[in-house]
């Protein structure tokens, strides 16, 4: 479904009268949603973006937090984008760690297979998971699912929010603009379907994780040095303490 189709065909109310209202009548419905202007999910998109968080680059700055906030004009107390601390060990012998985190772009994505108005579905160009906020009933459902609470919901429009890559700089040749903020390079972004890409490169050359790996979501950010290990640690008994400065796990 092109760009230009988005939000033209159904507005949000519109679309909630044909609904016959309510999340309940809308959770009976089968995915996608036959009045949804967009398609299913994109299963092998010719470009399919991706982002490389090298963490040994990461200073913990929190500058992409605050470039994604100015972006978005994010609520206070939301975050699309942010940076967790991960603090393990016993003094003296404690080491702190830092773990961007921002959503996936999973290509096989929880939170497309749940929504039950199509508001949340994959871009068929380049694989990108997006949110059209015209027919977003604000269920929650898109945020229970996600196993990485990379969603939240926006108290100022109701309906559900998350990172799409910075779809609108990208159309324009633009970096997201946490990538092009951050001072220690540590994001790189680019077409992973393009192994002359910067990031077709290093997912070539380099050994990298991604978050979660046993929930079968496949997301496309991939981490080089994560330690992403905290909570499995905690449960083995280790001191570790992730501080993740935001609060939206708290708001649902
Ligand atoms: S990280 Fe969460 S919100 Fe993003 S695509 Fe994956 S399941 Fe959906
Ligand atoms: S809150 Fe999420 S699941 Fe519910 S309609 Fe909006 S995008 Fe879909
Ligand atoms: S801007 Fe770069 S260096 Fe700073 S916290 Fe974000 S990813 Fe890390």
């Amino acid at each position: 479904m092109a760009d230009g189709v988005r939000g033209k065909v159904y507005g949000r109310r519109r679309f909630l009268k044909q609904l016959g209202q309510g999340t309940a009548a809308a959770a009976a419905l089968a995915y996608p949603h036959p009045r949804s202007p967009h398609a299913a999910t994109a299963k092998n998109p010719q470009v399919r973006y991706a982002m490389v968080i090298d963490t040994r680059r990461c200073v913990g700055c929190h500058a992409c937090s605050v470039a994604c906030k100015a972006e978005f004009d994010v609520p206070l107390g939301f975050y699309r984008s942010w940076v967790e601390y991960v603090e393990k060990g016993t003094f003296p012998d404690v080491r702190r760690s830092f773990l961007p985190r921002l959503c996936n772009q999973c290509s096989n994505p929880p939170c497309v297979d749940v929504c039950p108005t199509g508001a949340t579905w994959q871009r068929e160009e380049d694989g990108i998971v997006e949110i059209d906020p015209d027919i977003c009933i604000g269920c929650k459902y898109c945020i229970l699912a996600c196993p990485y609470d990379a969603r939240f919901a926006n108290p100022v429009t109701g309906t559900a929010e998350k990172c799409d890559f910075c779809l609108h700089r990208v159309r324009n040749g633009l970096e997201p603009a946490c990538v092009e903020t951050c001072i220690g390079r540590a994001r790189i972004f680019g077409d992973l379907n393009d192994p002359n890409s910067e990031v077709g490169r290093l997912l070539a050359t380099t050994a990298v994780t991604v978050l979660r790996q046993e929930m079968g979501t496949k997301p496309n950010v991939y981490y080089i040095a994560a330690d992403h290990t905290g909570e499995g640690d905690a449960r083995a008994g280790q001191y570790v303490r992730v501080t993740t400065h935001r609060r939206q796990k708290d708001r649902r």
